[in-house]
């Protein structure tokens, strides 16, 4: 187990051996974590941004 701070709210989580990026957060220290709260908000304005301006 490990404590991992999201890097866009700060919000502290605690991950264990059966998350994705486990051994890749274990390995470095620079990795970029983003928590679910943060994961779904990214991909929300991506998804946003992808889509092409309409005039009304
Ligand atoms: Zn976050």
């Amino acid at each position: 187990m490990m404590e991992i701070k999201c890097s866009f709210c700060g919000k502290k989580e605690v991950i264990t051996k059966v998350h994705k990026d486990y051994r890749k957060l274990a390995r470095g220290k620079n990795v970029v974590y983003t928590c679910e709260t943060c994961r779904a908000r990214l991909h929300f304005q991506a998804v946003r941004s992808q889509q092409p301006q309409k005039p009304i």
